[in-house]
């Protein structure tokens, strides 16, 4: 399978994404309440979407593409975790790692008793039309199957309702699923080659959203303990010597590597500024001289402007 990235997933993959810039808020205590809940929904769904390639990567056909988190515009955004294609179908997944009961009945959605934050069958119906709609417009001669997937394998799921238009796929039915993808394939009689219009078709459909929607507020900024933190255990209780830092978890890491790492992380927090000795002088805590800072700063990073 060949991963299609667009522009702005290049430049998600090669700056901060939003799930970096949770974990580092997370690591420096500077999270909300609403934050938190979304580094949790983040973090699951990476985890679910890691499940489901290796399944397809293991399972499915060399010709196959696929592109992830892809933003539909249609008077609001919609994410599609995943949308696949082969040479004869699209299918547009929707991935959820739940721990626990995922219950659908009456059309209403309960994640151990509770409604969950987001709705993962009314989300998987919605791209599945959504989807459907643009290729149809475009005369992208494919059928279009949706999913809502939840491949943890802690997770029960109870559907007592008919869901129409899409698939409910359970971890355990994940392989059977992608052994369904490939028997459609074939009973459409493909000479599995995809064409190369459709391809751009996917990278067009993926409209430019902006890449952080994170929105780090004046308050979390002025929760975000500063200084270095240990490599190993995120840990602040760090000595800082002439040529390591050492952490009581027995961790070492040269110094230069660990102002490296934690000018790295102000990068992360601070995705819109330039890197600014002073500024970063505050970041460090004092721990490290101005001169230390500059001098890093011109071996390992390149000026801009
Ligand atoms: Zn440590």
């Amino acid at each position: 399978m060949r991963k299609i990235n667009n522009e702005r997933h290049m430049e998600i993959e090669t700056s901060a994404s939003n799930l970096d810039i949770l974990r580092e808020l997370n690591k420096r205590d500077a999270l909300d309440e609403e934050l938190t809940k979304e580094l949790k929904r983040v973090e699951a769904k990476n985890r679910g979407l890691k499940t489901v390639l290796n399944h397809l990567n293991h399972l499915g056909k060399n010709h196959w593409v696929y592109m992830t988190n892809v933003s539909l515009d249609s008077y609001n955004i919609f994410t599609c975790d995943l949308l696949l294609m082969t040479s004869t179908h699209l299918y547009p997944l929707e991935i959820n790692h739940y721990d626990g009961l995922f219950e659908f009945k009456k059309e209403l959605s309960l994640l151990n008793g509770k409604e969950p934050d987001q709705l993962p069958i009314e989300s998987a119906q919605c791209v599945a039309t959504l989807i459907n709609a643009f290729s149809t417009i475009r005369s992208i001669n494919l059928d279009v199957k949706g999913a809502a997937i939840f491949p943890s394998s802690t997770n029960q799921i109870r559907i007592y309702d008919e869901v129409p238009e899409i698939e409910i796929v359970g971890a355990d039915q994940l392989d059977a699923f992608i052994k369904q993808m490939i028997r459609d394939e074939k009973n459409r009689n493909s000479d599995e080659k995809i064409d190369p219009r459709y391809i751009r078709w996917l990278r067009e459909i993926d409209q430019q959203q902006p890449i952080w929607t994170i929105h780090i507020s004046d308050e979390m900024k002025e929760h975000i303990h500063p200084g270095i933190a240990c490599r190993a255990c995120n840990g602040f209780d760090v000595t800082i010597g002439k040529e390591f830092v050492s952490c009581p978890c027995g961790k070492y890491e040269p110094l230069e590597e660990a102002i490296v790492r934690t000018i790295c992380e102000y990068g992360v927090l601070n995705y819109e500024k330039s890197l600014y000795p002073p500024d970063l002088h505050l970041f460090f805590d004092n721990q490290i001289s101005m001169e230390q800072i500059e001098t890093c700063l011109a071996k390992h990073f390149s000026l801009v402007g």
